[in-house]
């Protein structure tokens, strides 16, 4: 009889030449393994293998489009509609690799599974445990998670010790034993704090997170020092003692100025070398070539001009509430050696102060996405001073709805003209529930949801930016362009940027007698990189630098 676990399948993978990197983090929340799976991801390619990198998160919830930004900050959708962790981002960003719901799962997804199976039967009668069944799952979605890759990296959300992340470890060790310990590299991300009384850096809770780890029946083979100071040679032997882990392969990732340096900062330490190695991958590799990297990283510190963008949101306190967008815009920026000052501003601030006290003195001036009416007026506010004032705009889902408000108010003539979703009762609804969405009462994965075709109109700015006539973008959103007032918009001298083909929704809204003026019912934000800007970030940034000579 075959061993629990151990199954034909299972045994298949001994001989398998795919590769594993397991990514966890010790000390503290934040530590950036997110950005280390990211970068050591970004090194691989260099070195000729092909990466996809994937994302575990121990919370309850199925995934984090119900979140709120407070608990959780900016929701990353992928092409296939899947709500993801903004993780996935860094991923997307630093690597080529195509991701999809495959490559991101919670503690939701796995038990929501188990008791979907149970409920039909599958588990012939046994007790429902979590392990073997929960944890049979979770090494399920590794294997599934990197089909036709030569190295799968998964990240495990949370901190050694969680208990809500046991069963993920438990997982990683069981598959440690069935792939071999050639074919699994685990990284493990630590804190070295800086006590300030002490004046020293302290190794002890990076000890004691890799004991919680030995623990579970896991080794780190390379651990990452996240630190603000230099970790000296002697505290990386102290490391390697206690730890258990190589002293070459005690790694220090200090703070950087900008997260693009982290792939060479990695390389530094030779990360890449140290996990080829281990993962025996010597022959499959070639002498990576930082280049690409070297170039990101000196156009965001030595550009050749500066701009200030304007990016009006409600969660300007929180970091991570609209992360890709501030990322697209320093890509926006690299692409034309530009560096890109990202001035956060209050929506609400613009409803008490008004919009030339809070908006004066910007190159540009960016509305992201948003859900609700709070801060609303505010973003209205804001189009209509870039409008009046000529200053280049580029607005992103929700931004392009206040774009079609703003226009239908002050120059269609509309009045009271606004959302069904901020006012249900409006004499003028020229954005309104998509007629899919009007009978949707569940929240979770409900919205227009990840990539669509958009058709561009010939001799708008966005064709001109992206230069062929045809993309596809991803969406999150339950509101359209209404089209029964397109011809009174258009007629008022609105453009339409683009149409989706097959449903004749707007994707775009310009306005055309003005240096730069584009609204996307999409969010182009999730599809741009250090080192290929989105077209229309470029062209934003483009824009902002003309105004700011002129
Ligand atoms: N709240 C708007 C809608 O649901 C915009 C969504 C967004 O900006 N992501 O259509």
């Amino acid at each position: 009889m075959a061993l629990p676990g151990l199954s034909s399948l299972h045994l298949s993978f001994f001989s398998s030449p795919m590769k594993y990197i397991f990514v966890t983090g010790g000390v503290v929340s934040s530590l950036g393994k997110g950005l280390a799976a990211a970068s050591l991801g970004a090194l691989l390619e260099l070195r000729g293998l092909s990466v996809r990198i994937q994302k575990f998160d121990p919370y309850l919830n199925v995934d984090p489009g119900t979140m709120s930004p407070f608990q959780h900050g900016e929701v990353y959708v992928l092409d296939d509609g899947a709500e993801t962790d903004l993780d996935l981002g860094h991923y997307e960003r630093f690597t080529s690799g195509a991701l999809s719901r495959a490559n991101s799962l919670s503690s939701g997804q796995v038990y929501e599974n188990v008791i979907r199976k149970e409920r039909r039967g599958d588990y012939l009668g046994k007790t429902v445990q979590v392990i073997p069944h929960v944890t049979d799952e979770i090494k399920d979605r590794i294997r599934k998670g990197g089909e036709g890759v030569d190295v799968l990296i998964t990240e495990i959300g949370g901190t050694t010790g969680d208990i809500e992340g046991l069963p993920f470890l438990e997982a990683l060790r069981q598959f440690q034993l069935e792939v071999g310990r050639d074919n699994v590299l685990f990284v493990h991300c630590v804190l070295i704090p800086f006590i300030k009384a002490a004046g020293e850096l302290k190794t002890k809770p990076a000890q004691q997170s890799v004991a919680k780890l030995r623990e579970i029946g896991i080794q780190p083979d390379i651990l990452v020092c996240r630190t603000e100071y230099p970790v000296t040679g002697e505290m990386k032997q102290k490391l390697s003692l206690y730890c258990n882990v190589p002293p070459q392969a005690v790694i220090e990732c200090r703070d950087a100025e900008t997260i693009y340096e982290l792939p060479l900062a990695l390389a530094g330490e030779e990360i890449d070398e140290l996990a080829v190695r281990h993962l025996r991958l010597e022959s499959k590799v070639k002498p990576r070539n930082l280049a690409v990297w070297q170039d990101v990283v000196r156009k965001l510190k030595f550009p050749a001009s500066r701009v200030r963008i304007g990016v009006v949101g409600k969660y300007i306190d929180l970091q991570d509430a609209y992360k890709s967008v501030y990322e697209s815009l320093t890509h926006g920026g690299i692409a034309n050696d530009c560096g890109v000052e990202i001035v956060r501003l209050d929506a609400e601030e613009i409803e008490t102060r008004g919009a030339e006290a809070v908006l004066k003195g910007l190159d540009g001036i960016c509305v992201p996405g948003g859900f609700g009416d709070r801060g609303v007026e505010g973003k209205i506010a804001a189009v209509k001073y870039a409008r009046e004032n000529k200053i280049p705009y580029y607005g992103l889902c929700l931004g392009m709805q206040v774009v079609v408000i703003e226009f239908a108010r002050n120059v269609a003539g509309l009045e009271g003209a606004n959302s069904t979703e901020m006012d249900p009762q409006t004499p003028h609804p020229v954005i309104d529930i998509m007629e899919a969405q009007r009978t949707v009462t569940a929240k979770g994965g409900t919205m227009r949801l990840g990539s669509y075709e958009c058709a561009l109109t010939e001799g708008s700015l966005s064709r001109a930016a992206y230069g062929k006539p045809l993309i596809t973008e991803r969406h999150r959103h339950r509101f359209e362009f209404n089209n029964k007032y397109r011809d009174t918009l258009v007629k008022a001298g609105l453009r339409i940027g683009g149409i989706n083909p097959q449903s004749d929704l707007v994707e775009i809204a310009e306005i055309p007698d003005h240096p730069w003026f584009v609204g996307v019912q999409y969010h182009p934000e999730f599809k741009s990189k250090p080192t290929a800007a989105h077209p229309l970030f470029a062209a934003f940034i483009k824009a902002a630098m003309q105004r700011k000579r002129s």
